[in-house]
Parts: structure tokens; sequence; C-alpha cells
């Protein structure tokens, strides 16, 4: 067992994994809340929670017991028949949100890729089959398909492919006169970030949501709100389109959904749910009874007012951290985004150097992530300890020093 562990190194991953990650030196192997350590048994203040993904740290206990319980009991049925967790789950989200339709998918592209036909398809069936226009933003990020990166606003990311899906088109985030510009009776959906995460961690103005739900509402178009990173309390709120007060038409979540769990859910109303029918869409796992138990006890925890009002004096602890940085280090032109999604993006003499100052914070013993080559973003848990927020940001401060000190 020892011998079997030590094989497995950093180099295995060049021998054995397709080139499309350059993950870090280290080896994370075990995690307890929001510390992780590594082969060497080196520790790490973890504020990257897997990408927004473990909002409640690791092996947070509750969860442990769902999947152990669940692990016992039923692992996988396919949707040839339902299960209880599911249910379960998809009542919960109900209750909570503005949802009266849920379907549980896998990842947050194929919550997306399902939003996507979903939209096109209620168009195509209820109104016309030339309203298939979607309308998407620059630096969007929706996952990783070919109809998903082709609805991002990433070129890196879709070019290179072959065709892509048709009549998408791409329009500054926050330009609502951009919008109006495009906008038009053939078109099925507008699709949004109400916060981009992969883009850089800049979140909507309220006018320009509410300026396109007004733009959709015209044009009988839908409004798509991909809450895959920003949602599942990630700024404070169970979803951030209730900060907004704006209601979109179908929302996405993954991400924290399932505490680090793969599973995601695309939430509509019954109307818009109405234009599928069984045999339109699927998933052999989506809706799974392991993922949906553990995405239940995640969901308990996370929908409470104690973990959702923690979060803003969290965010505060992180960025006056942050501001003590920069005042010694000249290093930020911006601190941003909402809640603990949060963005420091760096002053144009640091530009490009982004993915460099996390692998100096990987070496001080605090994982961060970057938003891009030039934006630090932390997305930490939602219920990170304060004496691990001053831990970590002392180590991510003396990495700051070093990549300034060259
Ligand atoms: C991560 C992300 C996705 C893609 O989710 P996967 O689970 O990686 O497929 C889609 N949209 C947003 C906003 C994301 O942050």
């Amino acid at each position: 067992m020892a011998s079997e562990q030590s094989a497995i190194t950093r180099d295995t991953f060049d021998e054995v994994i397709l080139p499309i990650y350059a993950p870090a030196e280290f080896i994370p192997v075990k995690g307890k809340g929001s510390r992780v350590w590594d082969q060497q048994g080196k520790e790490y203040v973890d504020f990257a929670g897997g990408i927004a993904v473990t909002a409640l740290g690791h092996c947070h206990p509750a969860l442990v017991g769902a999947l152990k319980t669940q692990g016992e009991t039923l692992w996988h049925t396919s949707n040839v028949f339902t299960n209880e967790p599911a249910l379960r789950l998809a009542r919960k989200i109900i209750d909570a949100t503005f949802a009266e339709r849920v379907v549980f998918m896998n990842s947050g592209t194929e919550a997306n890729e399902t939003a996507f036909k979903l939209a096109r398809h209620y168009a195509v069936t209820r109104h016309s089959p030339y309203k298939t226009k979607i309308i998407a933003f620059h630096n969007a990020f929706h996952g990783r398909s070919l109809f998903t990166v082709s609805v991002g606003g990433q070129p890196k990311y879709s070019d290179g492919f072959g065709p892509k899906p048709a009549d998408i088109v791409h329009v500054p985030f926050n330009d609502l006169h951009a919008v109006k510009a495009v906008i038009d009776d053939h078109t099925c959906a507008v699709v949004v970030e109400p916060i981009q995460g992969e883009g850089g961690v800049t979140a909507a103005t309220p006018e320009f949501l509410t300026g396109l739900r007004e733009l959709c509402d015209r044009h009988q178009a839908l409004l798509v709100f991909d809450e895959v990173q920003c949602g599942m309390g990630r700024i404070g709120k169970l979803f951030s389109y209730m900060h907004y007060g704006v209601t979109p038409d179908i929302l996405t979540s993954a991400k924290a959904l399932g505490g680090g769990f793969p599973i995601s859910a695309m939430l509509t109303t019954a109307q818009v749910a109405a234009a599928f029918h069984a045999g339109s869409h699927g998933s052999t796992y989506g809706g799974n009874p392991l993922a949906c138990a553990v995405a239940g006890a995640a969901f308990d925890i996370i929908n409470t007012p104690q973990v959702l009002s923690g979060v803003q004096a969290k965010r505060e602890l992180f960025v006056e951290h942050l501001r003590q940085i920069d005042r010694q280090l000249d290093l930020f032109s911006d601190i941003r985004g909402m809640g603990l999604l949060i963005g420091a993006e760096l002053k144009p003499q640091y530009r490009g150097r982004a993915s460099g100052l996390l692998h100096a914070a990987a070496a001080e013993g605090v994982m961060v992530l970057n938003a891009g080559p030039d934006v630090m973003r932390f997305a930490p848990s939602l219920v990170v300890e304060e004496a691990d927020i001053h831990a970590g940001m002392e180590r991510f401060a003396r990495a700051a020093a070093r990549v300034v000190k060259g």
C-alpha cells in the first residue's frame, strides 16, 4: 500500500493523463475544513475551494454522513426509475426558489447544455422555427461542450473544433445598448452569468440585469442565468438572482450544489418545462441517488441564515487583507466580486502574472485561483473560519511580496 502510493508522483500525470491541464507540482491527499495536506504532509489553507465547489469545506461531517448512509442504501438506478433523494432535493429547491420544475445533470456544462436546448426548443415549438438566436457575452464561461463553449464568450475555448452551432451572438457584458442593438423577435434566449467567474470575477450591474429582463419580455425571449459559480450561497444569498431581484426563466446550478460530489441542476417554470416531453433530453447519471443525497445534505446547511449571513463578514476580512497587501506592495488595480467570490486584478506592471502568483502562493501554503492572466480569484468555503482566513492571507501576502520583489 505504502509503496503503491509512493510510486504515484506528479510525473505520473504527464505519463497517463491527457495534457489538458497543468496541475501544481504537489498532489493533495487529504482535506478537512479549509485545510488540505499533500503527499509530503505539507499543509495548505484552501481558498480555491475546488473552484467554488467545496462550499462547506472538505469532508464536512453532514456530507460524509449522507454519502455513507446513501452509499450503503442505493447508489444508482438510471432515469428508467426515479428515486427518493432526487425527489426530495427537487422539492427543497422548488420550495426555496422561483422554480416549479427541476432537472438534475452531472456538471455545469450539462446543466447549461440542457438550458440552451430547452430555450431553443421552447421557442421553436411555441413561437417559430426561426426563433433560435442566443445572445451571450464576451468573456462569459458556460462549460466545455461544443454548444456551451460556443455560447461562452472566450474564443480560446471554442476555436479549432470545426463548425460551431449557429445563431449565437456575443456582445459586451454590462452593455445594455449592445444587447438592444442585436435582440429581436428571432431571439430565443439571453444567457448571462450574474457574476462572471472565469471571465475575471465581474458582477453585472443591477440596471443591466433589470434591462435584460425587460428586453427578454418585450421579445418573448427567455432569460437564462448561469449561476453555476455564483449560486448556492456564494454571494450570501441562495442564488444571486435573489440579490438582484431579477427572476430568470431558467437558472443553472452546479459547482457548490454537491459540495464536491458531481451534480448539477437546471431550474425553470412549469410553462417552460412543458416544452420538453419524455425523450426530449436525458442523462444516465443525472439525478443519481448518491449525488442527490449528498447535495440534499449540502443544501440543508447552505440554505440557512447562519451560513448565508456569515458570507459578507468573511468577505470583508478577505478584502481587508487584500487592501493591506495592496498598501504594502501596490499590486492591485481593483478588488471586486461579491460575497465569497473575490477578484483582485493585478496592476498593469504585473499583468499576465496571475498564475505565477498562484504557484508562489501554493509554495507558501495557500491554495488560490486565477481568473484569466490578470486576476487573482478567491472562492473559499462559505464556512471558512476566521483563523483560516488570517493564516491563509498571511501566507498569500508572503507570496505576493516574493512575486513583487521578483
Ligand atoms: C464552472 C462553470 C461552468 C462549467 O461547469 P462544469 O461542471 O465544469 O461543466 C459553467 N458555467 C459557469 C459560470 C462556471 O463557472
